[in-house]
């Protein structure tokens, strides 16, 4: 097991693009090992997705999924899954919105409306290639994390600043669920 630390906003490589895995690497034992400290990483902090610049390396490899998280408790469980070179396209136009949080911006949260429709492509990590019409807060979750493989942090998509600020304080207010 190799939890690995977490960079924080202020980190100039979260602003960095990821570039993509070359095809012939997708099953190399680096990438293995990266999936592995990944998801070792994502779970110590309790999160529900980790983007691999978050690690501090800059490749286009996200893994998502949980049972049960104890920083967000009402949220559904979600399957576990790797995706690599992902690309998205909006199928929606963002009518809902939803608190979210990220774990290089711990202990606060903010609003941000997003598309709840969209269409991803992306490998596995046995090379599979997919391309699936992905609805709900599986889609924010997803958008969230593609969105750290272009340096972009949901801080930078909230619908009002106001609507932005630590967990503690905000608690009472409108508190549904929470991506990462
Ligand atoms: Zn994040």
């Amino acid at each position: 097991m190799a939890v690995r630390k977490i960079l924080r906003a202020g980190d100039p490589l979260l602003r960095k693009k990821s570039a993509p895995i070359p095809q012939t690497e997708i099953r190399s034992k680096e990438i293995k090992k990266l999936i592995r400290d990944m998801f070792d990483t994502m779970d110590d902090a309790d999160g529900l997705g980790l983007a691999a610049p978050q690690i501090g390396v800059l490749k286009q490899l996200v893994v998502v999924g949980f049972d049960r998280s104890e920083r967000y408790p009402d949220a559904p469980g979600m399957q576990r899954s790797i995706v690599i070179n992902p690309e998205i396209e909006t199928l929606e136009d963002p009518t809902e919105g939803s608190w979210e949080g990220c774990l290089s911006v711990p202990g606060m949260r903010g609003y941000v409306e997003r598309p709840r429709k969209i269409r991803m492509k992306w490998f596995d990590e046995n090379e599979d290639f997919h391309d699936e019409v992905i609805e709900g807060y599986d889609a924010v979750v997803y958008q969230h994390e593609c969105d750290h493989l272009d340096g972009v942090l949901y801080v930078d998509r909230l619908k009002d600043p106001r609507l932005f600020g630590f967990n503690e304080e905000l608690e009472g207010a409108s508190a549904e669920r929470a991506s990462v």
